[in-house]
C-alpha cells in the first residue's frame, strides 16, 4: 500500500468549466494523442470534452462496461494498437476508468480522466478485469491516473439513481477505510472528510439533480473517498459485496449500499472508536443508523433479497466469503456472515 508521501500525486482540476481547460493540461503532461474511453453510446454527448481536446483526439473507443469484463478489453486493444494514442483519457465512471486502467496495465499507457460518477476509481491504481465468473483485481501505480479534471457541469446529466449508488459507493470505501488496519493517517483524514461531505451533497444531489452546486460537493467527497480507497485496505464489507457480484449476478453499487449498515454493525464492537467517528462524519449518533438513514433519504433497495439474493444461496455465500482472508476489525467465522446475510436478505 503506497503511503500518500510515496505515491506519484496526479495533478488534480476542480470547478465547473475547467473541462475548457483539458487541452492545455493536457499539453503540461506532453499527452499529445489521447484516445477518449467512455461507456457505449456517450461518445457522442461529450462534445464539450472533445471540444477541448481538439487536434490530440486519436479517436473514441466506448466499449467499457461494468466489471471490465476480458473481451471488451481485448477489443479495446486491438482499437488502441490501430489508433496509436500515446494516452488514454477515460470519461466517465468506474467502468470508462476501469477499461482504460487495464489498458494501460497491457500497453502502459498514461492515463487522464474526467469523472462523471462519483465511484472514485479516478484516484486510485487499484484495476479489475473480470474472466468468465471470475474478477481478477490487483494494485499498480502505473495506471494510477496522472491528471483528473473534476467539472460538475457534466455531472447534470447522470440519473438521480446513478448519483446514489455510486456515491454510496464512496461512502463505502470511507468506511471501510476508518477501522482498516495500521492505517494510513491521510486515509482516515480523507475517509472522514468523503464521508462528512457525500452524506450532505448526495440528497441534495438527488433532490435536484440540475444543483450545480451540489454536484461539485459531491465530486470533493468523491475525490477524497478514493483517496481513502487508495491508501487503505478494505474489509469484510467489500468481501461479502465481491462475492455477491461475482458469484451470484447482485447490482454492483446498489448491493453496497444495502449491505454496509450490517457490516457496521458486525463491527462495531471490534472499533469503537473508528465508528464513533464514522457517526460524527455523518451527523448521526450511531454509524450504522447514520448509512440506514442516509439510504434511506436516496431511496436505495435496502434488502439483499429486492437485489436477487435468494434464501437458498446464503450458506454458499457465506462459505465463500468466509474462506478468504482479508483484513478485518473483528473475525469473521461462517456463521458470522450467514447470519449477516439473512439479516439484510429482507431488511427494511
Ligand atoms: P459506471 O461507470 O458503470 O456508470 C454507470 C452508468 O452511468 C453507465 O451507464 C454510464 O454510461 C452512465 N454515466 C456515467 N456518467 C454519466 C453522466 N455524466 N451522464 C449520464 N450517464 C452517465 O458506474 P460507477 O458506479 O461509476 O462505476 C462502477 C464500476 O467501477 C464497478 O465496476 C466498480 O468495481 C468500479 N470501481 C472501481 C474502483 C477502483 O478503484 N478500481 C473504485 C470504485 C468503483
Amino acid at each position: 500500500m503506497p503511503s500518500r508521501a510515496e505515491r506519484a500525486r496526479p495533478r488534480v482540476v476542480f470547478g465547473v468549466g475547467t473541462v475548457s481547460r483539458l487541452g492545455s493540461e493536457l499539453d503540461a503532461l506532453h499527452f499529445r494523442r489521447v484516445l477518449l474511453i467512455t461507456t457505449p453510446g456517450r461518445g457522442g454527448s461529450l462534445a464539450p470534452v472533445r471540444d477541448a481536446v481538439g487536434h490530440r483526439s486519436a479517436g473514441v473507443c466506448d466499449r467499457a462496461t461494468l466489471h471490465v469484463p476480458i473481451e471488451q478489453v481485448r477489443a479495446a486493444l486491438a482499437d488502441v494498437d490501430a489508433a496509436a494514442p500515446d494516452a488514454l483519457l477515460a470519461v466517465g465512471g468506474g467502468s470508462a476508468v476501469g477499461l482504460a486502467k487495464a489498458i494501460a496495465l497491457e500497453r502502459r499507457l498514461p492515463i487522464a480522466a474526467v469523472p462523471t460518477t462519483y465511484a472514485g476509481s479516478e484516484m486510485t491504481g487499484i484495476w479489475g478485469v473480470t474472466d468468465g465468473d471470475v474478477k481478477r483485481t490487483g494494485r499498480d501505480a502505473g495506471v494510477a491516473p496522472r491528471l483528473v479534471v473534476y467539472d460538475a457541469s457534466l455531472t447534470v446529466s447522470l440519473p438521480a439513481d446513478v448519483s446514489a449508488t455510486s456515491g454510496m459507493n464512496a461512502i463505502a470505501h470511507a468506511v471501510e477505510a476508518m477501522y482498516a488496519p495500521a492505517v494510513d493517517p491521510d486515509a482516515t483524514a480523507a475517509a472522514e472528510d468523503a464521508l462528512r461531505v457525500l452524506s450532505r451533497a448526495l440528497p441534495s444531489v438527488v433532490a435536484r439533480p440540475a444543483d450545480l452546486d451540489a454536484r461539485a460537493l459531491a465530486q470533493r467527497g468523491a475525490h477524497a473517498a478514493g483517496l481513502a480507497l487508495e491508501l487503505a485496505v478494505m474489509g469484510l464489507h467489500h468481501k461479502v459485496c465481491h462475492v455477491l457480484g461475482g458469484t451470484f449476478g447482485l447490482p454492483h453499487a446498489p448491493t453496497h449500499a444495502a449491505v454496509l449498515p450490517h457490516v457496521v454493525d458486525f463491527n462495531a464492537p471490534a472499533a469503537p472508536a473508528a465508528m464513533a467517528r464514522i457517526a460524527a462524519a455523518l451527523g448521526a449518533a450511531d454509524a450504522a443508523a447514520g448509512i440506514r438513514a442516509l439510504n434511506q433519504q436516496l431511496g436505495m433497495a435496502t434488502s439483499l433479497g429486492c437485489l436477487g439474493l435468494c434464501e437458498s444461496d446464503v450458506d454458499r455465500a457465506a462459505e465463500l466469503v468466509a474462506s478468504e482472508t482479508y483484513p478485518n476489525p473483528r473475525s469473521v467465522t461462517t456463521d458470522d456472515v450467514r447470519v449477516l446475510l439473512r439479516g439484510a436478505l429482507w431488511a427494511d
